[in-house]
């Protein structure tokens, strides 16, 4: 689902306008706004699901997201922002982290 441009520029490390750049090449929108995402430290990690903040927050599993964009426009096939947001936050370990059950918060 990520993008090989995506994944090489991980292998330096950092957050920083390469990145950005090859996001916005590969994944469009969305990798912008994945981007925006782990800028503003929006990742959170919670002992069983990572979750990403936005307008509303969205429940990731590897190559699962809940979000509607996921679901219905990328029929499941493609990443969306939440989901590369996640795979980078990952990687570079930009995330904070919940001691808690996501599975606690929802109804
Ligand atoms: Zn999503």
């Amino acid at each position: 689902m990520i993008s090989d441009e995506v994944a090489k520029e991980l292998e330096r490390g950092k957050l920083d306008y390469g990145l950005y750049r090859a996001l916005l090449i590969n994944h469009g929108k969305r990798g912008e706004k994945a981007f925006f995402y782990l800028k503003e430290k929006r990742v959170k990690r919670y002992r069983d699901f990572f979750v990403v903040v936005g307008e509303e927050e969205h429940v990731v599993d590897n190559s699962f997201c809940d979000c509607p964009d996921f679901q219905i426009n990328l029929k499941a096939k493609k990443a969306c922002a939440h989901i590369l947001a996640v795979y980078i936050a990952k990687k570079l370990k930009l995330y904070d982290e919940v001691d808690a059950y996501y599975v606690d918060f929802m109804e």
